[in-house]
């Protein structure tokens, strides 16, 4: 292996922006990447049946951080997608996050003005100002029945968890309108990049100093490793340290089985998501993907649905307090070596979104070597941030 003076194990947000950073700073970047492809859990192509899909699940951008919107923004043209999810409760396809449609819908209300959705609200939710949980968060917004409805089974489908056993912030993520959004994010950027993920982080690392190493699994070739400045890594956390403090108590992620199906239709479902929160299906969730970017072609459709599961690749850290201690001891681990980094959600065991990856990746960046790393000064776009959200509605 040539000696590059910075390696970086990982192809995804974190191991990307890091390698390009560097690569600009004038260092020689090895990445090493275990699977046969770039852009990690945003990996998408190009499926059978025409359709630009990800074998990871659905990645919808959002952010407000200005740093790193300028920053995709020199990779790849955006353009603006504003994500929208359904779910299916009580037979009726109803919005989520929770909406004054939400309510009307289930309820056979027909309330109109924030006003009235919040004192549904008031009569219904459960004051606990201090949630200790997820299930506590979901009561303290929405009341027990939209807990039962749309929260409490798919929660422990998705984390083999009911609410109560994982933080508070899990179900934090999702928030409750009190009029008409039915947008699933309120960030100011909502994007999609032209072309896909996978194009957008070939951009990224389509630099002379950077080598990709695909199905190279660093734990293969670590002892051929020497005089590098620094290591970035960006899997799991456990694993680098094999697993010492897991002989008891292992470290939990969750993964997912993506079942894909052709549909001989044109759509299969009139949403590019739609969530299954009840117990009648095993399943989270069906994604439709021609949806995103409106893809037009033939008339087959590629449809996937999503099952949780203990095994495979980990893909989702699980918030509580029981691993947050097991990470802990990890983390000291990791704090004690030289030179070597831990960047990313797997790393740090943590859930991040993607734009936060982008963000820690840059931080660190400019933490370690005082650089900023946009010199751009995009700011809007995406087609002027969709008309400056048709001028205020
Ligand atoms: N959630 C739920 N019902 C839904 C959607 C989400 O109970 O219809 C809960 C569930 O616990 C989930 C969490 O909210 O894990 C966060 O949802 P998000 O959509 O942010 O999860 P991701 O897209 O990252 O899987």
């Amino acid at each position: 292996m040539n000696n590059p003076d910075i390696v970086i194990i990982g192809a995804g947000i974190s191991g990307a922006v890091l390698a390009e950073r560097y690569a600009n700073a004038g260092k020689r970047v090895t990445v090493l990447e275990r699977r046969d492809h770039i852009a990690g859990n945003c990996y998408d192509y190009i499926d059978a049946n025409g359709i630009l899909v990800s074998k990871y699940g659905a990645h919808l951008f959002h952010t407000n951080y200005e740093d790193v919107w300028a920053y995709v923004n020199q990779f790849a043209d955006w353009y603006p997608w504003e994500h929208r999810v359904l779910a299916k409760v009580d037979d009726k396809l109803v919005p989520i996050p929770v909406n004054i449609t939400t309510v009307n819908e289930l309820y056979g209300l027909s309330l109109k003005t924030e006003k009235d959705m919040q004192r549904w609200l008031d009569a219904n939710r459960h004051d606990i100002p201090e949630a200790k949980n997820g299930r506590d968060a979901v009561l303290h917004k929405v009341g027990n029945d939209l807990y039962e409805k749309m929260f409490r089974h798919y929660t422990k489908k998705q984390w083999d968890k009911y609410p109560e056993e994982l933080d508070a912030s899990v179900l934090n993520r999702i928030p409750v309108r009190t009029n008409f959004d039915d947008r699933y994010f309120s960030d100011r950027y909502q994007a999609l990049p032209k072309g896909g993920y996978t194009r957008l982080f070939a951009a990224i690392l389509d630099h002379p100093n950077i080598t990709v190493r695909l199905s190279t699994d660093y734990f293969d070739v670590r002892d051929q490793l020497r005089g590098y400045e620094k290591l970035f890594y960006t899997g799991p956390i456990d694993r680098f340290f094999e697993f010492k403090h897991s002989l008891t108590d292992k470290l939990e992620y969750r993964s997912i089985n993506f079942v894909s199906e052709t549909v001989a239709q044109e759509y299969f479902q009139n949403n590019s998501v739609i969530n299954y929160p009840g117990k009648e299906v095993d399943y989270t969730r069906i994604v439709e993907y021609r949806h995103f970017g409106k893809q037009e072609g033939p008339q087959v459709t590629t449809i996937v649905k999503e099952y949780t599961t203990d095994e495979g690749d980990p893909y989702y850290p699980v918030p509580n307090a029981r691993n947050q201690a097991i990470y802990e001891r990890y983390r000291a681990e990791a704090e004690a070596l030289e030179d070597v980094y831990f960047v990313g959600r797997l790393a740090n065991y943590k859930y991040f979104n993607m734009d936060q990856a982008f963000h820690n990746a840059l931080e660190l960046f400019e933490q370690l070597e005082g650089q900023s790393a946009v010199q751009v000064p995009v700011t809007a776009t995406a087609e002027q941030v969709a008309a400056e959200q048709v001028a205020a509605e």
